[in-house]
């Protein structure tokens, strides 16, 4: 069995076909235009695959309904998607009629991991892509949680402080403006720009706006103050939000995917630890967090178990 899995991120297009067992057999990139009529032919390049195959399945940010496959909210920059539907652009790339699945990102992400992945066979699960932004999933009863419009389960927006800063979302404080690389850089950014004793400025001082989250995590891990103070600041506040989150759903397991995972046992050790303190009384047992199990080619494997799992 062979799948077309699209992943529309904010600035690449990603495709590959995947065979039935997660594998991917080809795979390209394009990067993401600025407006829906370069859009069209910037899939075909990215898309536009030889081989036959018996679906697709398509991730991308924001609100889309996976009924109609319409993208019913975006802001950033692939707003100009929004009221589109993806099926319909998808389409005219395969040939012939096969089922097309669309889904938010973090979801298509849960999805890859409940057919190949760390949550297969299980039942409740949590899924925190920790990238650019925070995306999230979350699996009740052995299904996505989508609610009543399709919102649900976007756990970067869970309010961590009420009076923290302005997100994209439009709230204040969601755990997505405390806890993600565009955070994290802004909060080193603020070290560079003010001069602050530090690595970070050293690297950086030329080009502060180059700073990125894996620099920090690095210069935290050599031993600098204010990259250390950054990062503890991070996961304190991302273990608070976890917490929280597993009061709520009492999942099986928690599966933290996304390049800021790629930080390895220097994220998850103070992670681990916290969570399990603030969770000591309410749950009966320390649920497991564990890395992704899909971390290459994620959004296109995860696209295809889109349609894998409806058939
Ligand atoms: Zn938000």
């Amino acid at each position: 069995m062979r799948v077309l899995g699209i992943d529309i991120g904010g600035t690449e297009i990603k495709a590959g076909i995947v065979d039935g067992n997660g594998r991917v057999l080809e795979a390209r990139s394009v990067p993401t235009p600025a407006d829906l009529g370069a859009f069209q032919a910037a899939l075909r390049e990215a898309a536009g695959f030889d081989a036959q195959v018996e679906g697709a399945g398509i991730g991308c940010k924001g609100v889309i309904n996976p009924r109609t496959t319409r993208v019913e909210i975006l802001p950033g920059t692939v707003h100009f998607l929004e009221g589109t539907c993806l099926a319909e652009l998808v389409r005219p790339l395969l040939g012939r009629e096969v089922p097309v699945a669309a889904d938010n990102d973090a979801r298509v992400a849960m999805a890859g991991e409940m057919v190949w992945g760390a949550a297969r066979g299980r039942a409740d699960a949590l899924m925190l892509t920790l990238g650019t932004g925070v995306g999230g999933a979350a699996v009740v009863n052995g299904g996505l949680l989508r609610g009543q419009t399709g919102a649900a389960g976007h756990l970067g927006h869970v309010t961590i402080d009420a009076d923290g800063p302005l997100c994209i979302c439009g709230n204040h404080g969601c755990l997505e403006t405390c806890f993600s690389a565009k955070a994290i850089e802004a909060e080193a950014f603020r070290v560079i720009h003010f001069g602050c004793e530090s690595r970070l400025t050293e690297w950086f001082r030329e080009r502060p706006r180059e700073v990125t989250c894996q620099a920090v995590f690095e210069a935290a891990a050599e031993g600098d103050g204010a990259a250390r103070r950054i990062v503890e600041r991070a996961i304190h506040r991302l273990s608070a939000a976890l917490a929280g989150l597993l009061h709520i759903f009492d999942p099986e397991v928690v599966i933290v995917g996304g390049r800021i995972a790629a930080a390895g046992e220097a994220l998850f050790d103070p992670l681990r630890r916290e969570v399990a303190w603030r969770t000591r009384v309410m749950m009966a047992r320390e649920v497991p967090v564990v890395r992704a199990q899909i971390a290459d080619h994620t959004g296109v494997v995860g696209a295809a178990a889109l349609v894998m799992r409806e058939r």
